[in-house]
């Protein structure tokens, strides 16, 4: 990339109304309504938004023009959105690698119920690092441990996002079923039903940003059919809807939750998530996995959305998620990361390649999934899933400025020469340059607004400490 700032050129690029970003001489998808995608394009940010996408170079005579980029060799796509993710499992990655779910959970669940502020801040640090390096533009924290005297989590990690400039959704989770009650985690990892709630509220109250082009906002988000109680997931849903914010929750993961569903509630996970008013526009449930034609029917009829994380349904021999079946309902799907105990690579774009591939292995064989659709998934599907698609998802004009411009120019990709094939299929490619609301978040691979070697280390002495005090307890 040739990057040609102009003498005038600040720290404050973009921040100003007029100020304009020229990015020209690339490919771009646009991931549009249409799939529009250039061969030779190019797009123009003013301020926080975009202001033009189209063919061939930028219009002749714009003002107040602060950089010019050459993106020749490259494409330009919207950000990536993550629509599932747990932050502090940063610090517990490599453990209970041959597991199923259940058993996985309750290997980890005595050292996740240990982890304190200073611990998830720099789980979340290390968690946003890695996926803004890799091209996510929106990230999501389903954050749902929370110890006792544990100090204030939801702040760590909404402060962590905040200083590496990304997007964010918190999904303020909770698990009120402990052991005793029939649950699956252990009841030391619980919270009250009551004091779950409450928290849940204030950490709305506190940080939930309804506007547009906000950088935080928050979710109503308890855990999953077997660590919640039905009290609670009523509750939770009166309260999201009350304070006109998004629900979240897993839904339909495994077989074994499956059997829990049967023998406790007599009905599947999507009937009785249903029952206890978890199905909506304002919903989406991450892996889905084992739903049948009738749950399918009914997540699109309700414009429930699901977050497909393929990478952690392998890892966990959860199954294959019917994104093809989904897709053709009518029903939104986004990519999720998922925690990074589950998915150690911690990264989004190669979500694209492995939604792809994993669905290519069902029914459905080579017709599964396209590249554009792998795209489309972890950009657009993302943002509509959070609630983000009038505003982000796609590289339209008006709308917000989150976009990367991907290098395809080197040894990984320079003989594919569909841009979109490239990204999807090959290696992970090199961000050169990405921006949130038109302020740049990484450059050239490298993350401008934290010093990676420290997070890295900052997060291993994490990790270390979490270990010891597991061991000792
Ligand atoms: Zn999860």
């Amino acid at each position: 990339m040739a990057d040609q700032p102009t003498p005038d050129t600040s720290p404050a690029t973009g921040s100003v109304p007029e100020a304009r970003i020229v990015i020209e001489n690339c490919a771009v998808a646009t991931v549009d309504a249409q799939d529009t995608e250039y061969a030779r394009g190019h797009v123009v940010v003013a301020g926080a938004r975009i202001e033009s996408v189209g063919a061939g170079p930028a219009p002749a005579g714009l003002r107040g023009v602060t950089r010019r980029i050459d993106g020749s060799g490259h494409l330009v796509t919207p950000g990536l959105v993550n629509s599932h993710h747990h932050f502090y499992q940063w610090i517990t990655r490599g453990l209970a690698t041959d597991h199923n779910l259940f058993d996985w959970l309750v290997a980890l669940y005595p050292t996740w119920a240990r982890i304190d502020e200073s611990m998830v801040r720099a789980a979340a640090r290390g968690s946003l690092a890695m996926m803004a390096r890799g091209g996510v533009t929106t990230a999501m924290d389903h954050h749902y441990v929370y110890p006792r005297g544990s100090g204030d989590l939801s702040g760590a990690v909404i402060g962590a996002a905040a200083e590496l400039g990304v997007r964010f959704t918190l999904a303020r989770g909770s698990m009120d079923l402990g052991t005793s009650d029939g649950g699956l985690p252990p009841d030391f990892a619980v919270e009250t039903r009551d004091g779950a709630l409450a928290a849940t509220e204030a950490t709305v109250d506190a940080h939930h940003d309804p506007a547009p082009d906000a950088m935080t906002q928050v979710a109503v988000a308890p855990c999953s059919p077997f660590s919640v109680s039905t009290g609670l997931l009523r509750d939770a849903a009166e309260l999201a809807r009350r304070k006109g914010v998004r629900l979240h929750t897993h839904g339909s993961e495994t077989v074994e939750e499956e059997a829990f569903c049967h023998e406790r509630f007599g009905m599947g996970p999507t009937d009785y998530l249903a029952s206890t008013g978890w199905l909506g526009e304002d919903v989406w449930m991450a892996h889905c996995v084992h739903m049948n034609d009738a749950d399918i029917a009914a997540f699109a009829r309700t414009g429930t959305g699901v977050a497909h994380c393929p990478s952690s349904n392998a890892r966990l021999a959860a199954g294959i998620a019917r994104v093809p079946d989904m897709l053709a309902a009518g029903v939104p799907v986004g990519l999720g990361v998922d925690g990074t105990a589950s998915n150690e690579a911690g990264e989004l774009h190669t979500e694209l390649r492995n939604a792809l591939l994993v669905n290519r292995l069902g029914p459905h064989r080579e017709s599964a999934l396209t590249a554009r659709q792998a795209l489309r998934l972890g950009t657009h599907g993302g943002a509509r899933v959070l609630g983000r698609a009038a505003d982000t998802g796609s590289l339209e004009p008006g709308k917000l400025a989150d976009l990367v411009l991907w290098r395809l120019d080197t040894l990984a990709h320079s003989t594919i020469e569909d841009p979109v094939a490239a990204l999807v299929l090959g290696a992970p490619a090199p961000v050169t340059l990405s921006l949130v609301g038109g302020q740049p978040v990484v450059e050239d691979g490298r993350l401008l607004r934290v010093d990676e070697r420290a997070v890295a280390a900052e997060a291993r002495d994490a990790a270390r400490l979490l270990a010891r005090r597991a061991a000792d307890a």
